[in-house]
């Protein structure tokens, strides 16, 4: 392939190749790309922005994650925190800081990514800022999204009694993550021998190199007629999730261990890693599927939704945060999340 360095664009230059095309289509983007700012109009709508901030060596190892990969996952987390607010996901906002590891080629290749998942989600990308690193690959990106104001979902608004759910299934990112790590060190470069360890495991890759944001249990929650009373995304594993919906709205939960779903492929991969799965399915981080919890009478219409699993119950604060294992016993949850800081 070939390999431009960056200075023979210059920065201009760079922006100009990465952003070639991209043209605004939410009727709530009023200018994108090409002024000292965007300019977006949500109307009566409430605005949501959040933001995450990707270093390489800390959150993503380029020795196994595709630059295209990297691209979509980092559009996708962001995505996923409006989805977690019961929101619409609207514009993208994306930082880069390239070291001169990089090529042009490069930076296009993660931006081709990037640019999949906006048409995907259905996402403007309207700026951004473009600058020279000393070391690595650095990644800022800020999504915006609206909601009206009713709909808006806070971690805080579980209630005694509320049902907890979940979407898709957990622990398989994290599978994912444990399977790449391994290989890395085992196969040190033999991609041969890689390909062959990772046959029959093709979801958990998945789940952890191309995550998807879950817009489309936002949708189906909507036209259910349920309004989540609380909501998270599932980024630092279900425990430590658990735990900020807790304290954040002042109640304890119950969630039953046999009622975690955990695919087939994770299952699998934990037994062959020695692992135990309902661990794996607690602490394990980045599955990015939705939590969150509904009032009792909405009991009826949550069950015909696809892929949303009932888990538990929410308590009073005095009960604590617990796990029912298969046996009955009650273990207090921790958070071990995934940590960035604690390797
Ligand atoms: P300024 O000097 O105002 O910071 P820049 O020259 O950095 O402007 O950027 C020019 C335009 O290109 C702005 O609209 C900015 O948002 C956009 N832009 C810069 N870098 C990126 C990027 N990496 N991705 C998308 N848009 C970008
Ligand atoms: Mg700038």
């Amino acid at each position: 392939m070939n390999r431009t360095e960056i200075q023979t664009l210059g920065e201009f230059g760079l922006i100009d190749r990465l952003t070639s095309g991209i043209t605004p289509k939410d009727s709530t983007t009023i200018k994108g790309i090409g002024d000292d700012a965007a300019v977006l109009d949500h109307k009566s709508y409430r605005t949501l922005v959040t933001t995450d901030i990707l270093l390489e060596g800390v959150h993503f190892n380029l020795e196994y994650v595709p630059l295209r990969h990297l691209g979509y996952k980092s559009a996708v987390v962001n995505i996923s925190d409006i989805c977690a607010m019961n929101g619409r996901p609207t514009q993208l906002v994306v930082a880069l800081g390239i070291s001169k590891r990089f090529s042009v080629e490069d930076i296009e290749e993660l931006y081709s990514g990037i640019r999949i998942a906006c048409e995907r989600y259905g996402v403007d990308l309207v700026g951004g800022d473009t600058t020279a690193s000393l070391t690595g690959l650095t990644i800022s990106i800020t999504c915006i999204g609206e909601a009206k104001k009713d709909d808006v979902v806070y971690r805080s608004g579980a209630q005694v009694n509320d049902i907890i759910c979940c979407t898709g299934n957990l622990g398989a990112a994290y599978m994912g993550l444990q399977l790449l790590e391994r290989e890395r060190i085992a196969s040190a470069g033999d991609n041969e021998q890689a390909q062959k360890a990772f046959e029959g495991k093709e979801y958990i890759l998945e789940r952890q190199l191309k995550p998807e944001a879950r817009r489309d249990i936002v949708l189906k929650l909507g036209e259910a007629g349920i309004r989540p009373t609380s909501m998270i995304d599932i980024s630092d594993g279900l425990s430590s999730e658990l735990l900020h919906i807790c304290k954040a709205s002042g109640v304890g939960c119950s969630v039953y261990a046999d009622k975690l779903p955990i695919d087939y492929e994770t299952a699998a991969m934990a037994e062959e890693l020695n692992m135990d799965v309902v661990t794996c399915a607690l602490n394990g981080g980045e599955d990015y599927e939705l939590l969150f919890t509904i009032s009792q009478k909405d009991y009826d219409k949550i069950l015909p939704l696809e892929d949303v699993s009932l888990i538990g119950y929410i308590q009073k604060a005095e009960y604590g945060c617990n796990l029912v294992t298969r046996s009955g016993n009650e273990i207090k949850l921790k958070a071990q999340g995934f940590d960035a800081y604690s390797e």
